[in-house]
């Protein structure tokens, strides 16, 4: 069997047709509301304590610090209050040590030391100023509020967050096991080291990277829209986006601010469909989930992130591979391998280690538009440990990447397209946006003389069936992250197309929805959340 008929026969098997995204879409919405009702369902909802998103007018100075693996970052962000801002960072290795230390105070007074460090390396003046300024009070609470520093703490490990600043570790994940830490919180865990240390800081809020992703893009964010929704698309996937707390219905126990009658919902959106009602599932999904730490969990993201694609892409290799009547990666592949070469599979190959083959090749497979195919080849070779691999090779493993990256992108653009629907952004009423003019209502104008009103509403029309026209207060602003969405070429592109698939937005709803990418998110967007608490406190 030639190569290519099977490589096309694979393609096909990860195809996801308009049908399967609008299923998806509605799946997706019963499953928002279901986890804004009540608590142990598919997607967890969770609502953040944050009430509100930036506008970029923003100003000040803070702290913002990420604990989520193998680093620990510290930055300070001045917001300049014009959708800009300055950022300084500084960032330290966690010793192994630490991660599975004794006690927790081991690991948090270390955090709370490089903080200090950081605060004489980059505020010193600042600092020493408040040292001075403590010397003359006799308690902490004595000193004024605006000479402390406020922190965003952005800890990427499952916590059940109780408050904007309070939040109680589930578990640890990532390598850490400190046992003594479960079921504290983590906010109180580095305050009470921050204090011993005398630091003018006041850890103001937890923050969750994708709510970081959210608050960053809704300040740097172009015009006056604020930002409906921040997504990730990295090692995993998650999106975070502004709900009517009326819709909240399920039982908060902290406090927060009720006049904006809004609130942040953490979807945990990768655990999507774990039953399987309508994601696509190919034996290569079925097998990669069999072989996983967590059998019939974050099913979404395991047909999205960067930390699975490769993976699907290596099972549906070796599973071509292992049919002897498919001369894949084999020399009776072709007549055109120009390198005068056996073509061989190193015995440490890649392809033969679970999670070995990185995501990034199929970035490179579908940026490769040469005919030789170079590039991809020297890529088989160094990330797959193919050396010699033919041009028909090449071909397949291009021909399958691209399935399984398409697939992962219109399954990213539902959960987009869902909740642009769930929210009513594009809903005339919701958004107060004037909608183009019907043909009926422009014949009225006309039949009652008010020619320059019917001229403009039909000039309104015509630019908007030609795509031409998009109002800033009519657009749906989207923030997002990750590897994948940024260096996948085209990944945007094949969201969109979903998303005109789905006709509650259709080709018109989606020239609305603005994409961008919110850079810097856990550093500028926890220095924001930091900022909203405070004006809570
Ligand atoms: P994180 O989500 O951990 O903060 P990233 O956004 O950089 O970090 O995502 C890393 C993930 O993205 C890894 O799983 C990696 O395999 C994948 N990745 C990195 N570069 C690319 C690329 N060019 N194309 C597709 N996936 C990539």
């Amino acid at each position: 069997m030639a190569v290519e008929a099977e490589a096309k026969r694979v393609a096909a098997e990860f195809e996801l047709t308009d049908d399967g995204v609008r299923n998806t879409v509605a799946e997706f919405v019963a499953e928002m509301k279901a986890g804004l009702a009540k608590d142990g369902t598919s997607m967890s909802q969770i609502p953040t304590y944050v009430t509100g998103v930036p506008n970029g007018t923003e100003k000040g100075l803070y702290l913002a610090v990420d604990l989520g693996g193998t680093n620990f970052r510290v930055c300070s962000i001045q917001l300049n209050g014009d959708t800009t801002f300055n950022l300084v960072q500084s960032k330290v290795a966690i010793p192994r040590e630490l991660m599975v230390a004794q006690t927790a105070k081991e690991l948090f007074a270390f955090l709370a030391k490089q903080i200090e460090t950081f605060l004489r390396q980059h505020h010193n003046d600042h600092f020493e100023k408040h040292l001075r300024r403590r010397a003359t009070v006799s308690t902490p609470e004595g000193y004024r509020d605006e000479h402390v520093f406020r922190l965003g703490f952005t800890f990427s490990f499952p916590v059940k967050q109780v408050g904007i600043n309070r939040g109680n570790l589930i578990r640890w994940t990532k390598g850490f096991n400190i046992p003594d830490a479960v079921g504290k919180d983590v906010c109180q865990l580095l305050q009470t080291e921050i204090d011993l240390l005398k630091l003018p800081v006041k850890v103001a809020a937890l923050v969750n990277d994708t709510v970081g992703t959210l608050m960053a893009r809704s300040y740097t964010s172009p015009g006056k829209t604020s930002t409906l929704l921040g997504a990730i698309f990295g090692t995993g996937t998650n999106g975070a986006y502004v709900e009517q707390l009326s819709k909240i219905t399920k039982p908060m126990i902290g406090d927060y601010d009720k006049t904006t009658g809004e609130m942040v919902v953490n979807t945990e959106w990768g655990s999507f469909d774990n039953a399987l009602k309508v994601l696509p599932n190919t034996e290569y999904d079925a097998k990669l989930d069999r072989d996983s730490v967590n059998p019939g969990i974050q099913m979404f993201e395991k047909r999205i992130s960067g930390m699975f694609l490769g993976e699907i892409l290596r099972i549906a290799l070796v599973a071509l591979m292992n049919k002897p009547d498919v001369p894949l990666f084999r020399d009776d592949n072709s007549s055109h391998n120009d390198y005068h070469s056996t073509t061989t599979i190193d015995e440490t190959s890649p392809l033969h280690t679970q999670w070995a083959v990185d995501s990034s090749i199929l970035s490179i497979a579908e940026a490769d538009k040469s005919v030789g195919l170079r590039a991809l080849r020297q890529q088989i070779e160094k990330n797959l440990g193919v050396s010699a691999a033919s041009i028909e090779d090449a071909a397949a493993v291009k021909e399958i990447a691209h399935a399984i990256a398409v697939r992962a992108a219109r399954l990213s653009g539902a959960a987009v397209a869902a909740i642009v629907i769930h929210t009513g952004r594009l809903n005339p009423e919701a958004s107060s946006v004037p909608q183009p003019k019907s043909t009926a209502a422009i014949k009225e104008d006309i039949l009652k003389g008010n020619l320059a009103e019917a001229a403009s509403a039909t000039a309104n029309k015509l630019a908007d069936t030609a795509g031409l026209s998009v109002n800033e207060e009519e657009i749906v602003d989207v923030g997002v992250d990750g590897s994948l969405v940024e260096f996948y070429p085209g990944f945007e592109d094949y969201m969109r197309e979903a998303m005109r698939a789905v006709p509650e937005i259709g080709a018109a709803g989606e020239r609305r929805i603005r994409i961008g990418i919110a850079k810097d998110g856990s550093g500028v967007g926890a220095a924001l959340i930091a900022l909203v608490a405070a004006k809570m406190e």
